[in-house]
């Protein structure tokens, strides 16, 4: 492995008014401030921190670190669990990969989720499978399920490309599979028609010709060894990184260095509240945790979807989205099990910015100020209220490290 130890923890504080250590520590005289502890601050506190010598302090208002990818044991279950849902590491990009697995130890795994409709269990993304399984067919070879997208998919009538989420859809897999497969999941996700969202969020998804059943086709799929947390705890590993949790920057602004570079994760619109501009939608999950025990697993897969609004799909509400069973990730035993439930929401803890006009077009009133705000730079999935993966999140961070280095670290740079 590549992975170098650097036999030392993190320095996490917890902070608290009356802790001298933490208000000390709020107050040291730092080159940068980073906000926020998930994936975009924390490669960015890692690469400043270790490559440029800078003097970084991380700061949550969380009381852990890792953002969305935090993980922890389940206390009934004994089993690893997402506190904000599961996290599946892909990329094509192989500068991506080095760089996390430079920092600790990967181990590979292909993500596989199948979709409970009509009553079955079938593959998505769509593939010959589950044509064949939806459909009644019996398609043999990539010739013939070339064949069958053909006839069946509908490229948008104006002739040219995709405009929205509907379109991207039907121009993939034609209305049968649309209707049983993207459009009643995309209202229970986003709770819009997908004819009013932008064409990327259903693009996610792509159409197979062949009987690849995993989710993603990238190059590189992999977990963490030991976990999203175990990871975290590598990457801020770094003497020059200190982190404080429990700290809501809004609220300690004033005292913070006035000579640190500023790097902002937040939601942009809680940066410019101030501006009146209005707020940015996103959707939240609320989980509902199922605990089995003595059960081995509930379901075949990690994930199963449940796009449909059916009624006997074994629980009193079936308008979650999918159910996430996590012992099916890192070949853990255990003689019990866990699920969540995940049910879409418009409150709670933001998670996925929601691509509409309205938002697309607020969003840029809010880059416009957050390009002309001196000294801070917005990085990440919130900040930049993009539906970043973690590789995109990641590359992201790591070119605006590459950006912002003269700045923030003139001599180092040089
Ligand atoms: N989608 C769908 N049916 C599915 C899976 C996905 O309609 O069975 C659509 C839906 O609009 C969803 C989007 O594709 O929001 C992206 O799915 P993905 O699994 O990438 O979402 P995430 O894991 O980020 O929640």
């Amino acid at each position: 492995s590549k992975y170098r130890s650097e036999h030392h923890k993190p320095r996490v504080l917890s902070y608290r008014p009356d802790s001298v250590k933490a208000v000390a520590a709020l107050e040291d005289d730092y080159d940068v401030v980073m906000v926020g502890a998930g994936l975009s601050g924390g490669v960015l506190a890692e690469r400043l921190a270790r490559l440029a010598g800078a003097k970084v302090l991380l700061i949550d208002k969380r009381d852990h670190i890792g953002g969305n990818c935090f993980d922890y044991l389940d206390p009934d279950a004994h089993v690893l669990v997402n506190r904000y849902g599961a996290h599946l590491f892909h990329t094509d990009l192989a500068h991506v990969y080095e760089y996390i697995t430079s920092l600790h130890p990967w181990e590979r795994y292909d993500h596989q989720v199948l979709a409970r409709v009509d009553g079955r269990l079938v593959p998505v993304p769509v593939n010959i499978n589950s044509v064949n399984a939806l459909l009644n067919l019996t398609i043999k070879t990539e010739s013939e399920m070339d064949a069958w997208l053909k006839k069946t998919q509908q490229p948008p009538a104006h002739g040219g490309a995709p405009r929205n989420s509907k379109e991207m859809a039907l121009s993939r897999v034609g209305p049968a599979l649309y209707a049983k497969l993207f459009e009643p999941y995309t209202k229970k996700q986003w709770a819009k028609d997908p004819a009013e969202l932008a064409p990327s969020v259903t693009a996610r998804i792509p159409v197979r010709n062949n009987f690849d059943n995993r989710y993603f086709a990238d190059r590189f799929q992999a977990l963490p060894s030991g976990g999203y947390t175990a990871f975290f705890n590598s990457l801020l590993a770094h003497p020059n990184i200190t982190t404080l949790l429990n700290v809501d920057f809004f609220d300690v602004r004033a005292r913070l260095s006035k000579r640190a570079k500023l790097f902002y994760t937040g939601p942009v619109d809680t940066y410019f509240k101030a501006a009146g501009l209005g707020r940015l939608e996103y959707r939240s999950i609320r989980f509902v945790r199922e605990l089995y025990r003595n059960h081995g697993f509930f379901q075949p897969v990690s994930v199963v979807n449940y796009p449909q609004d059916e009624r006997d799909c074994g629980f009193a509400d079936c308008s979650f989205t999918r159910i996430v069973e996590y012992k099916h990730y890192y070949g853990q035993q255990s003689p019990h099990t866990v699920t969540f439930r995940e049910y879409s929401s418009d409150e709670g803890e933001p998670y996925y910015p929601v691509p509409s006009q309205r938002n697309v077009e607020l969003y840029a009133k809010f880059k416009a100020l957050a390009d002309a705000e001196k000294g801070v730079f917005f990085v990440g999935r919130l900040a930049n209220y993009k539906y970043f993966n973690m590789d995109q999140a990641i590359d992201n961070a790591l070119s605006i490290y590459e950006q912002t280095l003269c700045d923030v670290m003139p001599a180092s740079a040089a």
